[in-house]
């Protein structure tokens, strides 16, 4: 077992009073695009600066499903390049640069009454060329499954609640799941610090070039001027508010929350297939905490972008609606406990948000800034990769070449190792190899027991002090709000939230004094 690592406690600058006049590449947004391209470019030995108006993950990269795709959906698109991309993207984070962070989600379609015969038949040659594209990109059988027919027997062992009546079976595919999207931006961002890449949250740019920007430090309100060889706008949503070139037509996805009690029992995803649309699915996704998440709408967002979007009732409707097909219980508006929505950052190319292709653009404005949009979670490090060549192609940087693809993140290990580390099961799948030391951490700087930092913050919110105090002491959080909606996803439920909130207030008092020394 490798010896347990932490990156130290000021990898993540907060507010650019201490920011560098100068950097080999300037990275705007720190959402997972932004934060791959800090890693790229920081370990091909360049000098990253990388900066977020707000916070890590403050955007699009926490609100969205948590998947890590193999792709099917573009193959029905015959968008080859992509669905393949994807699944070797899949297989990369799978295996070697996060197996902490994933793990393969079975996934149900059951085959009921509403599905037809034909279709059933259609899904189950999908699932097979799904499982093709895991051979092509090379992943393991081991850490995905092949798609299988299953009978209505097991498919009601996986999934207790689903519509007993005229059940034929269901068809068991399997996908890659994260353990959550923010924690991924976050251990993407604190890699590239370790890989030397400075790190600045609330810093906004306020002006920018291909070869400056001004950056406005959000606590003080202080402005300062830092030169690049080159800049990446990887502001996602919001990166034609930096670039005028750049037009985007955002799209809006919503997900409702329940508690893991609404449907008793679910091990798996189930696919609802909407009444109507070809090749379009409501999804219930179980989360690591107990949770249960139904997803997801395609909407077209016009108009102004919001720092947080919001999910409209028609969407909220139309979820319960779709998924209330495959369930025995009707699920109503008192079973949902929260709701989200994010905005995908697709490039205006005409024609609807949901045929609009989600293959990542990189384009070059006239100054000289390259901007990065479109894509993924899944293809962040594709993306970065792509945006760094443009960036040392164009100014002609002195770099190595891109290693991101053999760089585990932080607390990465084969799962194999993971099994091993002598940590809470909770911990380890969120820290990995650092676990050991996100506990030892706690101790130091509280003084409690291991027997209170590892207890639930209250029943059915399974976070622990011991993440809290990491979260502030590590991960640059400062405030009540860091560590409740994105270093943990407790906010996810407004009513777990205040029940967490004494807790958070907690955590940033007593890293006070070890952020102060
Ligand atoms: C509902 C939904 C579900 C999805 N589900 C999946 C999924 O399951 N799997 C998958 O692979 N992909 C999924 N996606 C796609 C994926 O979430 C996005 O493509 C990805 O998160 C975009 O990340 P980003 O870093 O480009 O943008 P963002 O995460 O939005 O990051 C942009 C950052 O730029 C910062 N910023 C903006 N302006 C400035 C400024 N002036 N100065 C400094 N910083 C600035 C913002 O604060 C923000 O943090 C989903 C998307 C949606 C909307």
């Amino acid at each position: 077992m490798s010896a347990p690592r932490v990156q130290g406690a000021d990898a993540i600058h907060v507010g650019a009073d201490d920011l560098p006049a100068r950097a080999d590449v300037l990275v705007v947004g720190l959402g997972v695009t932004g934060a791959g391209v800090a890693l790229d470019a920081a370990s091909r030995g360049l000098e990253v600066v990388a900066v977020d108006a707000f916070d890590l993950a403050w955007g699009t990269s926490r609100w969205s499903s948590k998947l890590v795709h193999g792709g099917l959906r573009y193959l029905a698109n015959l968008q080859l390049d992509v669905a393949h991309e994807s699944a070797v993207e899949r297989g990369i984070l799978m295996e070697t640069t996060a197996p902490h962070l994933t793990r393969a989600l079975p996934m149900l379609i059951p085959l009921t009454p509403s599905v037809s015969r034909s279709a059933a038949r259609i899904s189950r040659v999908a699932m097979t060329l799904g499982d093709l594209l895991r051979v092509t990109a090379r992943t393991s059988r081991r850490t995905l499954p092949r798609p299988r027919r299953i009978s209505a027997a097991e498919t009601l062992a996986l999934a207790p609640g689903v519509r007993r009546e005229g059940l034929r079976g269901s068809i068991l595919s399997f996908d890659g799941q994260l353990e959550d999207d923010a924690r991924m931006v976050i251990t993407i961002a604190r890699t590239a610090a370790a890989n030397g890449a400075r790190i600045h949250t609330r810093s906004r740019v306020v002006e920018l070039s291909g070869s400056h920007a001004v950056i406005r430090d959000e606590l003080t309100g202080t402005e300062r001027r830092i030169e690049a060889r080159a800049v990446v706008n990887a502001a996602g949503v919001w990166a034609g508010q930096l670039v005028e070139e750049i037009r985007l037509k955002p799209s809006r996805g919503t997900h409702l929350v329940l508690k893991g009690s609404a449907l008793p029992g679910m091990r798996v995803a189930v696919m609802a297939p909407v009444p109507g649309a070809r090749n379009r699915f409501v999804f219930v996704l179980p989360q690591p905490d107990g949770n249960l998440y139904v997803g997801l709408t395609d909407e077209e967002s016009d108009g102004d972008i919001p720092d947080v979007p919001e999910p409209t009732e028609a969407e909220i409707d139309f979820l319960l609606d779709v998924i209330g097909t495959a369930f025995e219980r009707a699920l109503s508006r008192d079973d949902v406990v929260g709701a989200y929505a994010g905005l995908r950052p697709l490039l205006d190319a005409g024609g609807s948000t949901a045929d609009l292709s989600r293959k990542h653009a990189v384009l070059t404005s006239r100054t000289g800034v390259v901007t990065i949009v479109g894509g993924k979670l899944t293809t962040y490090r594709r993306m970065a990769q792509d945006a760094v060549d443009a960036a040392v192609a164009q100014r002609g940087l002195t770099a190595g070449p891109c290693r991101t693809a053999t760089l585990p993140l932080v607390g990465a290990a084969p799962r194999s190792e993971l099994a091993r580390i002598e940590a809470p099961a909770r911990l380890v799948r969120r820290f990995g190899t650092e676990a050991p030391a996100v506990l030892g951490n706690a101790r130091r700087v509280t003084g409690f027991s291991d027997a209170e930092l590892l207890a639930p913050l209250a029943p059915d919110v399974p976070t622990t002090m011991a993440e809290l105090v990491f979260g502030v002491t590590h991960e640059g959080a400062r405030t009540v709000e860091d560590l409740l909606e994105r270093r943990t996803r407790i906010a996810m439920v407004p009513a777990d939230a205040e029940l967490a909130r004494p807790s958070a207030e907690r955590a940033l008092e007593l890293s006070e004094n070890y952020l102060t020394s």
